[in-house]
């Protein structure tokens, strides 16, 4: 083997990966004075070459559909090597009869750099839901615990809404939302007919500076990448201001194999990849953060293997990759023909829903357990690749007639996706493989996944609400689910709604979870993971916000102990 090669620096602390859980605790713990050595497997991102906002989409290579039509399965038009669902040299297995897919990044910033900013806090019961149902487990903290992070995340990055005191969707430190576009009116008045409730949403885009980036200017390119920065990424709002303590030192091109258990039982440093040229490394640190996504974390954590874990460190309770869940999710579409009457109109906004639905049959009785919110969009924005693919299906001749046929026709669908909660089941879960390695030598993941009648259930509630919503606004709704197969109402793979979490669970029986409620593994104090691994629930409301919160939470306990010198 070839020679490792060690840092002849002691940091204080060692960050793997630089995405939402990454960039949060590398900004809190610079700027708490520590030293941070962050270790991030893709490479840096240049916001003015590398996002397309400014771009037509005739002017991008391939007309922005990519090498292959890959561009359009991997979300499109932002062309940085932002990530995919498959990455060449670091493949993933499903076992037999699981389907799974699983969305990387590997950037600087990683997902944050086009997620779709939909920035929900999770509400009280989400933390108590096993007490109320009996399924699953509690969090060890309570919404009180985390709201103060709420506020401090929120006020940070910005993030638009309204106060509505709806129980399922609590409300935060809102800056002012942007105007209800058409098409949002109408699904609202359509919702009202039939007791739905439908509020503005809650985005991490700035409608008014803040911290001197600049507020949206509406061009609604969002999922591009912003070069403004008018939009919440970890790669633009938390890296910049750790640099700039003179305390953080990133490492790019570093794919972290193993956390080193020393001699008295606590983490004494990550070994990694420099991919550049193929050499194995070492960072020393006292305190050892892993970030880099819910799976990706479990998988260092189970390669991490000792004489005192021989099944993967900090994994006694046999939790590390077990309580994995997704969202679930389905999806929908209608025409409203009233639309195409409309005559052109400006339809600018942010890149994303200017309304949304929260959970609204809390206090009901449903034949399924928890809630799912409900996404939608539609209208004139600009149209992007691909936009007219299924008139080109529908519509026959060319010229003239099929322009004025498109002309006709854009801006009268509406899209709408159910995201709701899974429970996690004993059939789903990640392990390492033993018979893969990537092309870095590191053992990789085999996922197991499987839907129960729960989530079954709750897609087969979306459908029947997209189709009512849609009806109700005097449309049509076009989309045909299956009632069973492989997709039963339309619910997606498992990882598909890319909000997988809860691979090393927080817990206060260190019997049953990996780590307490400041993220820190019961079995080796100096080891902390803040991404989404620790999350006990997944509810309907999307993750990264709570991912944000408590990572910004634990860090702060890490620079308390850190300074008791307790780690
Ligand atoms: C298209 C899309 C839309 C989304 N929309 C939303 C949304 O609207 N709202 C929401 O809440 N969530 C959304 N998400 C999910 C959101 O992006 C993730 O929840 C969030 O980014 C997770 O943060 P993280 O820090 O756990 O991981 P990531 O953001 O994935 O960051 C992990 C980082 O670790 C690095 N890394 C991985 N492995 C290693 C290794 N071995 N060594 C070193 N570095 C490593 C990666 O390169 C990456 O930079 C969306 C995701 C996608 C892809
Ligand atoms: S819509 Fe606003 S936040 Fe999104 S890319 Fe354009 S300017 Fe940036």
């Amino acid at each position: 083997m070839s020679q490792v090669i060690r840092s002849p620096k002691m940091y204080d602390v060692c960050v793997i990966g630089s995405g939402a859980g990454g960039g949060t605790a590398a900004k809190i713990l610079t700027e708490g004075g520590l030293s941070v050595a962050l270790l991030e497997a893709g490479p840096p991102v240049f916001p003015e070459k590398d996002f397309k906002m400014l771009m037509w989409p005739y002017e991008l290579p391939h007309r922005g559909i990519g090498v292959g039509g890959h561009a359009a399965e991997n979300f499109g038009e932002f062309l940085a090597p932002n990530g995919a669902w498959q990455i060449e040299g670091e493949p993933y297995t499903s076992a037999p009869g699981s389907n799974f897919q699983w969305f990387r990044s590997r950037i600087v910033g990683g997902r944050t750099n086009h997620w779709g900013r939909i920035a929900l806090r999770f509400a009280p019961i989400d933390f108590k839901s096993a007490t109320r149902d009996g399924l699953g487990d509690d969090w060890p903290i309570t919404y009180d615990d985390l709201s103060p992070y709420y506020d401090k995340v929120e006020s940070y990055i910005g993030v638009f809404g309204t106060h509505e005191n709806v129980s399922s969707a609590p409300d935060g430190m809102f800056l002012p939302p942007p105007k209800p576009r058409c098409t949002d009116l109408i699904v609202k008045k359509a919702c009202d007919k039939i007791g739905v409730i439908c509020i503005p949403s809650r985005l991490a885009i700035l409608t008014k500076s803040v911290n001197g980036r600049l507020p949206c200017h509406y061009c609604g390119q969002c999922g591009r990448g912003c070069v403004t920065a008018s939009n919440f990424s970890s790669s633009q709002v938390m890296i910049p201001p750790a640099m700039k303590t003179g305390k953080l030192t990133m490492i790019t091109g570093a794919m972290a194999r193993e956390v080193i258990l020393g001699k008295d039982g606590k983490a004494e440093g990550v070994s990694y990849i420099d991919k550049a040229t193929r050499t194995e490394r070492r960072i020393s640190a006292r305190a050892v953060v892993l970030a880099a996504s819910a799976c990706e974390s479990a998988r260092l954590l189970l390669n991490s293997k000792s004489a005192q874990f021989p099944s993967g460190l900090a994994n006694s309770s046999g939790a590390v990759g077990k309580y994995l869940t997704d969202s679930v999710g389905s999806d929908g579409w209608g025409i409203i023909p009233q639309l195409e009457k409309m005559p052109p109109h400006n339809h600018d906004g942010v890149g994303g829903m200017h309304m949304y639905i929260p959970w609204w049959k809390f206090d009901r009785k449903n034949d399924f357990p928890r809630g799912y919110h409900i996404e939608f969009g539609g209208g004139r924005d600009m149209p992007g690749v691909g936009e007219f693919n299924d008139l080109l299906h529908e519509e026959e001749g060319y010229g003239a007639k099929l322009k004025k046929r498109a002309r006709q026709t854009y801006g009268t669908g509406i899209g709408m996706a159910g995201r709701g909660e899974m429970i996690p089941n004993p059939d789903t879960y990640c392990e390492i493989d033993p018979n893969v390695v990537d092309k870095w030598g590191i053992p990789v993941l085999r996922f197991h996944f499987k839907w129960s009648e729960y989530e079954i259930r709750q897609a087969k509630d979306m459908q029947e609400t997209f189709r009512a919503i849609i009806e109700a606004a005097g449309g049509v709704y076009k989309t045909k689910t299956p009632i069973s197969g492989e997709s039963p109402f339309g619910i997606a793979a498992g990882g598909k709604i890319i909000h997988e979490v809860g691979t090393a669970r927080m817990g206060a029986d260190p019997k049953s979870s990996v780590l307490n409620g400041f993220c820190q593994a019961h079995d080796v104090k100096n080891v902390f993971v803040m991404d989404g691994a620790p999350l006990v629930t997944n509810p309907d409301k999307n993750p990264t916000l709570t991912i944000m919160a408590l990572a910004w939470r634990s860090s702060e306990y890490l620079l308390d102990e850190a300074r008791k010198g307790n780690l």
